[in-house]
Order: structure tokens, then C-alpha cells, then sequence
């Protein structure tokens, strides 16, 4: 097994993983979905509300709000030994208290203070509502830690993605240079010069086989390796793409551990 990273910015990872199989590559985007836990607002005490908004609307644009979590000081409420009761281990508040001054105010992100400062929203201008004069908005808000497989609020990612890392070859028996799949090609993968037809930058090519299908000299051909992939990776924020990666692999080792426990039992 490979990993040649591509791309890389702060919250956002392209990489070819190599020679593994279609099932370790889905599990390892099932593990990231949906088992890498991260912090989430998943109870709002409403104290006053005299804004035009619902209680309830104002608590479910807080729940998708992504909050730094840092993994090391909390666990699941459901595991915690304090029996989900909430204790300091397994909860944070963060409060909302603010009244219009002016003729309309945003309420954004920013204005939720942590009672952890490592626990805050990872945007401080996510726009939560409008205030007019005198209205007033004063709620506590309770984050836990939760995984994606409950609620896609938990879900470290936005996107997780893989494809197959595409080949394309030419048969240059049959190949006349006509240009039509170069013409055809969304991508701009094709290219030919001086008389010469060749593949560049193959990792963006969909595999859309649109050069295949308008090509009657059957001059082109498009398939996969079937044991490399190109990964895409963009993360909320809540956690570094390094320790998404890492905890997914934790969890993932931890299953097979506990299954191959269970067999030996057998
Ligand atoms: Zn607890």
C-alpha cells in the first residue's frame, strides 16, 4: 500500500491511495462518515426568545454550527462513566446572550461563549439571526460528542470521496487524430501534437467515456487500475484531516479486533 499526496491546504486533502481493494477504500470513507466522533450542540436551553425566529429553528442552525473538538479531554456521553447524566468530561456549555441595539443586528457564531476555550465554533461569522432593536435572544447551549452514523451534525467532513484512478490509452493502429475526443473531453485530458495523441493529467478524468463513445475506430480506451484511488477529503474544521485519517484507522482496528476476538471464541 501507497499514499502520494496531491493536494494539501489546511482543511482539504487529495491523495492517491495505492494498491489496496474497493472495500478497504469504502471502509475507510464509511469510517470517516460516520465513526470519527466530533463535538456538536445537541441540547439548547432556551431562556428568552423574542425574535421572529422558532426556538427550534434557532436550535437546529446551532447544531450544524462545527465546533473544535478536541478528542483527548472528552468522550461520548454514552460511554462516559458518568452513565450520560453530563459531567465535564462529556459536555461543554456555551451561552448566547444578546439584545438588539440597533435597527436590524446578526447574531453570528462568535457571540456563543465556551465554557472550554479549546471548544469553539470553528467560523466566527457563521450568521445564526437577525436581532431588530430590542429584541432579545438568551439561550445555553450543551455540545456533546457525537458520531455522523447518529446525526450528520457529527460528521467531521463534508465531503469524503474516492474514485478509481483512471488509465486511458490509445490504440494508435486505429487512431486517424481526427480530434474528436479532444473536442469531446470535459476535462481537457486529451491532447494532440505533432501528431502525436496523448493522456495529460489523467487524475481528473471522470471517467465519463464520452472519447470512447465517439470514437467509431475503437482508438480509445478507458478503464482503471482497480487497486488505486484517488481520495478526496474536506473537513469542517472540527478536526485536523491528519487525526480524521488517524481516528478512522483507530476505529477501524478496533473493529476487527473485537471481531476477531468473537471468532476465537468460536
Ligand atoms: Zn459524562
Amino acid at each position: 500500500m501507497e499514499l502520494e499526496i496531491i493536494e494539501q491546504r489546511e482543511n482539504y486533502i487529495k491523495f492517491i491511495l495505492s494498491d489496496v481493494t474497493p472495500t478497504f477504500a469504502n471502509s475507510l470513507r464509511r469510517m470517516i462518515m460516520s465513526e470519527v466522533p466530533t463535538m456538536a450542540i445537541d441540547e439548547v436551553i432556551i431562556i428568552e426568545n423574542t425574535t421572529p425566529l422558532y426556538d427550534e429553528i434557532i436550535a437546529h442552525r446551532l447544531g450544524l454550527i462545527p465546533l473544535k473538538t478536541d478528542l483527548n479531554s472528552y468522550v461520548r456521553s454514552d460511554v462516559c462513566s458518568c452513565n450520560g447524566q453530563g459531567c465535564t468530561s462529556c459536555e461543554v456549555s456555551l451561552t448566547l446572550e444578546k439584545t438588539g441595539t440597533q435597527e436590524v443586528e446578526v447574531v453570528f457564531s462568535s457571540d456563543l461563549l465556551s465554557q472550554d476555550p479549546k471548544v469553539t465554533p470553528v467560523y466566527s461569522t457563521i450568521p445564526l439571526l437577525k436581532l431588530a432593536k430590542n429584541q432579545k435572544i438568551f439561550l445555553e447551549a450543551i455540545a456533546r460528542l457525537g458520531r455522523g452514523m447518529d446525526h450528520a451534525k457529527w460528521q467531521p467532513v463534508s465531503t469524503v470521496s474516492y474514485k478509481y484512478f483512471p488509465v486511458v490509452e490509445f490504440n494508435l493502429d486505429n487512431c486517424t487524430y481526427c480530434g474528436d475526443c479532444v473536442q469531446v473531453c470535459p476535462r481537457d485530458i486529451i491532447k494532440i501534437e505533432d501528431d502525436k495523441i496523448k493522456a495529460i493529467n489523467v487524475i481528473n478524468c471522470s471517467l465519463c467515456n464520452q472519447c470512447v463513445d465517439i470514437c467509431e475506430l475503437d482508438a480509445v480506451n478507458v478503464s482503471t487500475t482497480g487497486k488505486d484511488f484517488v481520495f478526496l477529503i474536506e473537513s469542517t474544521g472540527s478536526l485536523k484531516i491528519k487525526e480524521i485519517l488517524l481516528e478512522s484507522l483507530k476505529v477501524l482496528k478496533e473493529k476487527t479486533q473485537t471481531f476477531k476476538k468473537h471468532v476465537d471464541e468460536f
